[in-house]
């Protein structure tokens, strides 16, 4: 007979785990659901500065105190990946390649992944100058040169901390403008071995058996240029990863799972909390607070059955 709980959480990152302190902390069996790590994409960010009340702290601390409020208030943890969460009625069955756990109400946490570039090649060599964390693969470039795609806040950060070990950074950028926050702008201007190369388009990623150059396209001359590098690191962003679910809750356009701001799905006893949500602000403070509303309504949810 499958294990029951009264409410489970797939996805152990920021939402996931915030959900799990406020349900346990209401009195709820809390079983949380992941098929990684726990943290979430936190986990690959060096430094966080803006949570409020933490002046500064690691992504990696950060998710650590997460799981060990988390686990410390009662919720169980599972690494387990869920295949398919399926209602019958009162229960929902929630399938794993660890086996089926029974709910009363399920809470979908299950954020983003990294958005690949999309290239030939850019798959076959990951590891082989293809990496999607700077401060997981970073110190394996130490002295070379490497470039970081994307202009977002991931980018900006990843192209600080390699410049700081590397000897020379390539910041690629599709447009003119950086996204990302001006006082990380302003910190990587100051980086003398950091060079930008804004308003291009990667054309190619070249190399035999592994990436030694990435070819860029000027997008108001139409000059290509050749950046010899050892290592690209991707920072174009996330994308959800909600295909699983989309029998069962409405997804939007970019398969994100519709819901407002009372984290309600389409489907009744089904809940959704933080970066798998549709949602403006997709940031460490708006994840939390997705947990703490995700977890409080299908609290209510389970009462009111
Ligand atoms: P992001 O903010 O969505 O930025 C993605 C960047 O990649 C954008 O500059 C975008 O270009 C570019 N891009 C998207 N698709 C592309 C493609 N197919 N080809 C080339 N470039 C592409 O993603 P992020 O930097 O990973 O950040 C995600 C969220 O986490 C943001 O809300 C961010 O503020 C937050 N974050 C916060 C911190 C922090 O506070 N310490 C650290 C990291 C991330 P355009 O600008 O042209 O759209």
């Amino acid at each position: 007979m499958a294990e029951k709980f009264d409410i489970i959480i797939v996805g152990a990152g920021t939402a996931g785990l915030s959900a799990a302190i406020y349900a346990t902390r209401s009195g709820k069996s809390v079983l949380v659901l992941e098929e990684m790590a726990y943290g979430g994409q936190i986990i690959n960010t060096p430094e966080v500065a803006n949570y409020p009340g933490i002046a500064k702290i690691s992504g990696f601390d950060f998710a650590q105190g997460l799981y060990d409020q988390a686990t410390g208030l009662g919720a169980r943890v599972e690494f387990y990946s869920v295949s398919e969460v399926a209602d019958q009625g009162s229960i929902k069955m929630v399938k794993t390649d660890g086996g089926d756990f029974e709910a009363g109400a399920v809470i979908l946490a299950t954020g983003a992944k990294n958005r690949p570039l999309g290239m030939p090649h850019e798959e076959e060599w990951i590891g082989s100058g293809i990496s999607y964390c700077a401060t997981c693969d970073g110190a394996f470039f130490k002295g070379k040169t490497v470039a970081v795609a994307g202009g977002g806040n991931t980018a900006l950060e990843d192209a600080i901390f390699l410049s700081g070990y590397c000897e020379k950074v390539y910041l690629i950028h599709r447009r003119s403008e950086l996204r990302g926050e001006k006082h990380l702008q302003e910190a990587l201007r100051k980086k003398e071995n950091v060079e930008f190369v804004l308003n291009v388009a990667i054309k190619d990623l070249a190399g035999s058996d592994h990436l030694e150059a990435v070819v860029v396209t000027d997008k108001e001359t139409g000059e290509d240029r050749s950046l010899e590098v050892a290592g690209l690191f991707v920072a174009i962003g996330q994308m959800p990863k909600n295909e699983r679910f989309a029998d069962l809750v409405e997804l939007d356009q970019g398969g994100y799972i519709v819901a407002g701001e009372d984290c309600k799905t389409s489907h009744e006893g089904i809940f959704v909390a933080g970066d798998c949500r549709t949602k403006a602000v997709r940031q460490l403070t708006t994840a939390a607070s997705d947990g703490a509303v995700a977890a409080l309504a299908a609290c209510a949810y389970l009462e009111q059955q």
